[in-house]
């Protein structure tokens, strides 16, 4: 049968030196069923959609598209603060590159496609609670307007994933600006290989940072991608769950979606990763990780510079300059959030004491800010009076600001992918609706808009339907 699935591809990885990467076809699975295909990102990827039967064989790794090249790229990383000396693509194959119709160059890479060369004792699979997740939370993300990777399908697998118990297998087809991540540099330049590791820098600064002129540049460039990237998940709620160096993106796009969770009731050190014992990748940690994971870069990165002290002095600089753009970026963000156009001193107290009253009164993050500086936002708080008497401080602050409420509606959203919600869509996927993962996904693409229709969405989990831990 003719293909009609068209992918223009154009491999820039598969081209540098076979060091970076093993070549490697997606292992065949035996029942592909397409569950979702993204048409509208499709479309800037200058892709061609096909039959439906003809995508699930692609997108579940069955057939290799024309143009293909498929590798598992390798890298390295800190886990939880120690250093694996290897990862790489361990359940996952990098099929190529697409340029947009937009001018983007993107990755489009199959997850959970069966095992590589860096596979380690794991079966190279995912099942479709993950892949789920993951399609949700990353188009959410996007619509939230925060830098991430994106899914262009899922796949059911028609095989059975055994974790826990024996679960749905399935693939999932993701987007990247590129998967390049602070490990790929680690492996390189705790090796010693030079010339890879000059190979690769060069690499990342024509893909990302063409402006560059160097590896302190790219630093540079790298830290403000982050910052900006940690000030938006803080502003959403946003809880990564796993900020290891190999899942920082070089990019700055939220990449690697495993149990990750947005807050309902706002804590500081709120975590839901069930991997996460000891809390290093808590809410409020998050901006102090990312210094770390940036510490890490430049210890890389300096490997390959001539003069080694002064690079050394340049790049701690680069580096302990960024918990003070992270403060502003966050000051910036949370300014929006209230409704503050102008930037007054003091404005980061005033901040500070409603999240500190918001923690004491289990108030809800997205729902709280959603209705900030109007009455009702009272009913948020279990004491209704430690709303009231700040929101009298904030109304003397935002006196003579242009539109502070219109500002709070277009920087706070209304919808979140709550985790609550997301368990129950995947429930409802293994039982084979997929009504609810369509609706929310839907519902997400604009979530800054009310839409009376799912008022339900907003809510916060009833006691019974609170989740936890976060696994993936
Ligand atoms: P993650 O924490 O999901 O970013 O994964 C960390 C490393 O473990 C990466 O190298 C993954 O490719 C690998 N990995 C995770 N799950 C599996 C699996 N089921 N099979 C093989 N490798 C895996
Ligand atoms: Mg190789
Ligand atoms: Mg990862």
């Amino acid at each position: 049968r003719r293909m009609t699935l068209m992918i223009p591809f154009d491999n820039s990885y598969a081209r540098l030196p076979g060091v970076f990467y093993s070549k490697q076809a997606p292992v065949p699975v035996r029942a592909p069923r397409l569950v979702a295909f993204n048409t509208d990102l499709a479309a800037v990827m200058g892709i061609t959609p096909g039959e439906v039967e003809e995508m699930a064989q692609v997108f579940a790794g069955n057939q290799v598209p024309k143009g293909a090249d498929p590798i598992a790229q390798l890298y390295a990383g800190h886990q939880f603060g120690h250093y694996n000396p290897q990862l790489g693509d361990g359940r996952a194959v990098l099929l190529g590159e697409t340029v947009g119709v937009d001018g983007l160059r993107r990755d489009l890479q199959l997850k959970g496609s069966g095992r590589t060369p860096y596979s380690r004792q794991g079966d190279g699979r995912a099942w479709l609670g993950p892949v789920l997740r993951e399609y949700v939370v990353s188009e959410a993300m996007h619509a939230l307007g925060i830098p991430t990777t994106r899914a262009l399908a899922a796949v059911e697998t028609g095989e059975t994933v055994l974790r826990e118990a024996p679960l749905p297998g399935a693939v999932l087809a993701r987007v990247a600006s590129s998967h390049l991540r602070v490990g790929t540099f680690q492996i390189f330049a705790a090796r010693g290989e030079m010339g890879s590791l000059k190979q690769l820098t060069d690499y990342a600064i024509a893909r990302h940072y063409p402006d560059a002129e160097g590896p302190m540049d790219l630093l540079r460039a790298v830290r403000d991608a982050q910052v900006a990237l940690i000030a938006r998940w803080m502003g959403v709620g946003f809880i990564h769950g796993v900020m290891n160096t190999d899942n920082s993106s070089i990019a700055g796009e939220t990449i690697d979606y495993g149990p990750c969770a947005f807050m309902d009731s706002y804590h500081p050190n709120t975590v839901y990763s069930s991997i996460d014992r000891m809390g290093r990748y808590a809410y409020s940690n998050q901006p102090d990780i990312a210094v770390w994971n940036m510490a890490q870069l430049a210890t890389s990165l300096i490997q390959q510079m001539p003069d080694r002290a002064a690079a050394v002095e340049e790049a701690t600089e680069i580096v302990h300059a960024m918990p003070d753009l992270l403060q502003e970026a966050w000051l910036a963000k949370f300014r929006c959030k209230l409704g503050l156009n102008t930037a007054q001193k003091g404005d980061d107290a005033l901040i500070a004491d409603l999240l500190q009253r918001m923690a004491q009164n289990q108030a809800d993050f997205t729902n709280t800010f959603r209705v900030l500086g109007r009455a009702e936002g009272r009913d948020q708080f279990l004491d209704p009076a430690a709303y009231d008497t700040w929101l009298a401080t904030w109304q003397a602050r935002a006196k003579g600001e242009a539109d502070p409420l219109a500002l709070i509606a277009a920087t706070n959203p209304a919808f979140i992918p709550r985790n609550h919600r997301v368990e129950q869509m995947i429930q409802a996927a293994v039982a084979g609706d997929y009504a609810p993962f369509q609706r929310l996904q839907q519902v997400l693409t604009t979530p800054y808009a009310d839409q009376p229709d799912h008022a339900e969405l907003q809510s916060p989990p009833a006691e019974n339907e609170v989740v936890q831990a976060t696994f993936c």
